[in-house]
């Protein structure tokens, strides 16, 4: 599904927030993650120590992006990995569709992969006869469902078992229901077992990408994304170019703090590390190996000091599930593929703020998602940012697409306006004057359509009677 033109948020949230369900299956499931997280990383220093760890290794690649590219694009050639670059989503679509159509392919086997969500790999082959199967666990579970994911880690994580077990009993014929974990798990595994074999290309994302050795790491728990790696003859990894790391050793601080966030694990069942293609005298794996490297503005994004901090992240997701805003609307209701706290920095920048802007909107500033995010994004600071670029046309070279965007003559009007009367003692005293003896009437009175929105979700205010200088002065203080 491509994304709208504009998300109607508003009509998102409502229905997530009236959809008891939703909310119950999100709370069980935020708090078995954060429970397992904070069990994990139960010692704060050495948390502290992993994690300005994981912010450097980051830093060091980011400031090097271009040339560990390039390091990456040579090791990977001189290890029979063919690697191709991708500037759009649609760019990228045609090289997976171009290597696709060059073996035959009518059927390929997809391992979990936010890249190929933002480019909408799977409507794009569908819609060239060619089918995508998903082997994620979550993953097919959505696709049987023809949903998105509506979280990064944990693509169902808004189903809960009864759904799941109503949704394979609906839609898998001769499927008896069944709520019994192990049986469900049976089901979705006989079917993928088979598929694996029949799938003529393998799609994959990339976790980290090492540029001193040329190797694609891929963490995961169900063995899945090793089945698409190695049983087609053919292997497509596709990964945003933010994902490549310097050196081997950079990996397992990175792993550590990735499947610690993510799902509270020591480390996961599987962590594949793929260098090469199928060597004559190895019996299994695929003959061919691509790599696609798609920028989608993040070049852009790169360019700018501080908005490049967004490209440090390692996709744990743990910035959503602590977020109070995430935790009780669920994915969908963002409307775009990455959804939550990152979702909402990331998202505007990829897409332009025209489109994308009230993303950064959907946060309290609580500061949750910072305070836990495993390499330190200043993720509140970049939303700040992004909503003053939202409003202003700033003058800066690396301003985010769409900046400005917001401004209307009401609004800069009330800017004015307050600007006057914070800065213009006699102007504010008036006001004061004003507000404190219609403040206890303001809520009976008809009020503008602008005011009538915001009061929907809001409390307005109440103004004192009496200003702070006034009651300074009746008590005999010095008001200034
Ligand atoms: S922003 Fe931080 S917490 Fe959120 S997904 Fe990225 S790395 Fe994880």
């Amino acid at each position: 599904m491509a994304n709208p033109v504009t998300v109607d948020f508003p009509r998102n949230f409502t229905k997530a927030l009236n959809d008891g369900q939703l909310r119950r299956n999100l709370r069980a499931a935020m708090d078995t993650l954060g429970l397992r997280r904070r069990n994990l990383f139960s010692d704060p220093e050495a948390f502290e120590q992993l994690r300005a760890r994981g912010d450097a290794i980051r830093r060091r690649a980011l400031s090097k992006l271009p040339q560990l590219l390039e390091q990456l694009e040579r090791k990977c050639t001189e290890n029979g990995i063919q690697v191709h670059w991708a500037e759009t989503p649609d760019e990228a679509n045609r090289i997976c569709l171009e290597i696709m159509q060059r073996h035959n392919a009518t059927r390929v086997i997809k391992g979990k992969s936010m890249v190929s969500e933002e480019m909408h790999l799977n409507h794009f082959l569908e819609e060239r006869g060619i089918e995508a199967l998903e082997t994620d666990l979550g993953e097919y579970i959505i696709q049987l469902d023809h949903e998105t994911p509506s979280h990064i880690i944990v693509p169902a994580i808004h189903k809960n078992r009864d759904q799941i077990a109503r949704l394979f009993h609906e839609k898998i014929p001769n499927t008896p229901y069944t709520e019994v974990v192990e049986e469900l798990n049976a089901i979705a595994r006989k079917i993928l077992r088979e598929k694996f074999f029949a799938g003529e290309v393998g799609v994959s994302g990339v976790n980290f990408a090492v540029a001193e050795t040329g190797t694609l790491c891929l963490v995961e728990n169900e063995g899945n994304g090793r089945m698409c790696t190695t049983a087609p003859p053919v292997h497509i990894a596709v990964m945003g170019l933010e994902k490549v790391v310097e050196r081997l050793e950079d990996v397992p601080p990175l792993l550590r703090l990735l499947t610690g966030s993510a799902t509270g694990q020591l480390i996961t069942t599987y962590f594949n590390m793929i260098s090469s293609p199928r060597k004559p005298d190895e019996k299994d794996g695929p003959k061919e190996v691509h790599l696609v490297l798609l920028d989608n503005g993040r070049t852009q994004i790169w360019a700018d000091p501080e908005l490049r901090q967004t490209l440090k992240c390692i996709r744990c997701g743990t910035c959503l599930n602590h977020c109070p805003v995430y935790t009780r609307l669920g994915g969908h209701a963002y409307g775009y593929v990455y959804p939550g706290p990152i979702g909402s920095i990331l998202t505007p920048q990829l897409e332009g703020l025209e489109n994308a802007g009230a993303m950064a909107t959907a946060s309290t500033f609580c500061g949750a998602c910072e305070e836990v995010c495993p390499v330190k994004i200043p993720i509140v600071d970049i939303l700040r940012r992004l909503r003053i670029e939202a409003y202003n046309k700033v003058d800066s070279p690396h301003a985010v697409k769409g900046h400005g965007y917001k401004v209307n003559a009401m609004e800069s009007l009330t800017w004015k306006g307050w600007a006057l009367s914070n800065a213009t003692p006699w102007v504010n005293a008036l006001n004061a004057k004003l507000l404190g003896l219609l403040g206890p009437q303001l809520p009976r009175l008809p009020a503008p359509d602008i005011v009538k929105k915001w009061t929907q979700s809001r409390t307005l205010p109440k103004f004192a009677s009496k200003s702070l200088h006034v009651l300074a002065k009746e008590k005999g203080l010095s008001d200034e």
